[in-house]
């Protein structure tokens, strides 16, 4: 096999297990193969399906929080100097919120221009309970963990970010002293980049059962009662990635936004498959450094803020959603409506971690302060799923797009890696153990013990 085929694999894999997916999902759901108590529902899209899903869902969760305490804190100590990390934070907090507003203000526009919602029927069993959203004060308090271990254990984002850049400072406070550290640090952090190696090697298996079972609950024809709402969203969601992203990258960049978006198609299937930014945290952190040529001092920071902060996609739905509810209600929102719309939706987005569903209690959060019927909502629930699906995958690709740019001004961009089709392809070759440094691991494993061994024994002899 060439080294070219060999390195196109893994990608193509999980594109494959991505359409396979979606083409099985639609023939059972189709044939109607998937009812309640049938042996497909329960051993295949329940049983099957589910259970290989969830795991690497799963999986890819359990990297998130150490991947991030690690490579943060590596980040910060790469970064060196605390006035540059406080510049990477400013830059990449006023991108985040700059690229989040115009993708509200454009949803905005081109829901209204369209004028969906109107003459929609509302039926009267709506329900939709809205969850409390977080006030902005309790969101900025909420920034220090009071405990860390409860921090790490609930996957706390922003807290654990603040934890992990404390840490890093202090060891640069500390200096020289603190080299044992940085290295324990550095190693492990090594060790989980080859953990996200490792699960990765099942994405196209769990991808194709993610999206089997997905697609196979929920069928397509939902899609065609509410094809208005879903048409502009949908088109409104791809202007934003293709369009508006890619020029804003350009224009701070100068970096091609066709190898962008080619090196960030991975990324983005698996943010489809698993609808959370969160969870996708370890791939795009991969493809961002490997691939994109961000280094670790930028992407270990700006990725997982971006997760949490940085939500253009669902930003997208909220104005195209409050566009859709305002008309379905002959509600007129008016300029100073829509303002307040755009003001609480980049607020939303910052208060609330990127995990399947949360656009909805953004959007109740919104409508609350726009005085427009909460359970108004209950007619876009049925097609949420799906384009939770497709706002997660425009999410991530923001938060890699804003890395970019912080990392090009911070001459922290890999250009070299950027510009190479090549650069990072995940390989089997990185699963495989390098004999000779297992060898030699072995060895010294076996000289420690000698070490330990022989102390015991003089220590006896005392
Ligand atoms: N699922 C989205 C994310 O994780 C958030 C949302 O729109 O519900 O980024």
């Amino acid at each position: 096999m060439s080294r070219k085929e060999k390195k196109m694999s893994l990608t193509t894999k999980v594109l494959l297990g991505m359409l396979l997916g979606i083409v099985v999902g639609l023939a059972i759901n189709l044939a109607g193969l998937n009812g309640e108590g049938s042996w497909v529902n329960v051993y295949i899209v329940n049983g099957l399906f589910h259970i290989v899903g969830a795991m690497f869902v799963t999986a890819l969760k359990m990297l998130v929080v150490p991947l991030v305490f690690f490579s943060l804190i590596s980040g910060v100590i790469g970064i060196g100097d605390i006035r540059e990390l406080g510049k990477v934070g400013v830059k990449s907090f006023l991108l985040y919120i700059l690229t989040t507003a115009i993708a509200i203000a454009v949803a905005l526009g081109i829901a209204a221009s369209f004028g969906i919602g109107s003459g929609v029927e509302m039926s009267s069993d709506l329900s939709f309970s809205a969850k409390a959203a977080p006030p902005l004060s309790s969101v900025l308090i909420d920034i220090v963990p009071g405990n860390v271990v409860n921090a790490f254990a609930t996957g706390k984002m922003l807290q654990i970010i603040f934890f992990s850049i404390l840490v890093g400072i202090s060891i640069l406070m500390v200096g020289k002293k603190a080299k044992p550290i940085v290295e324990l640090v550095e190693i492990s952090n090594e060790i989980m980049m080859r953990m996200v190696n490792i699960i990765m090697a099942v994405a196209p298996y769990a991808v194709f059962a993610l999206l089997g079972k997905a697609i196979a609950n929920l069928g397509l024809n939902l899609l065609t009662d509410l094809a208005g709402y879903v048409a502009v969203l949908t088109g409104t969601l791809l202007f934003h990635l293709f369009v508006t992203l890619m020029i804003i990258l350009k224009l701070f960049s100068g970096k091609s936004p066709s190898t962008f978006l080619k090196k960030m198609k991975e990324v983005q299937v698996f943010a489809f498959s698993i609808s959370s930014s969160n969870a996708t945290i370890p791939v795009t952190l991969r493809v961002v450094t490997d691939r994109l040529g961000v280094h670790n001092s930028i992407g270990s920071f700006t990725i997982p803020f971006g997760a949490t902060i940085n939500m253009d996609g669902t930003a997208i739905m909220q104005g195209v959603a409050t566009v859709f509810i305002a008309n379905a209600y002959g509600v007129d929102l008016g300029i100073g409506g829509y303002l307040t719309v755009i003001l609480m939706s980049v607020l939303a987005s910052i208060g609330t971690a990127g995990v399947p569903g949360v656009g909805l209690i953004m959007l109740s959060m919104v409508f609350t302060q726009v005085g427009l019927p909460v359970e108004g909502i209950g007619l876009v629930l049925g097609v949420d799923r799906l384009m939770d699906m497709i706002r997660t995958a425009v999410n991530v690709s923001g938060d890699a797009a804003v890395s970019v740019i912080v990392a090009k001004s911070e001459k922290k961009l890999d250009e070299a890696t950027y510009d190479d089709p090549e650069a990072g392809i995940a390989e089997e070759e990185d699963l495989e153990i390098d004999e000779e440094a297992e060898h030699e691991l072995a060895e010294t494993v076996e000289e420690i013990h000698e070490e330990i061994l022989e102390e015991v024994r003089k220590h006896k002899k005392k």
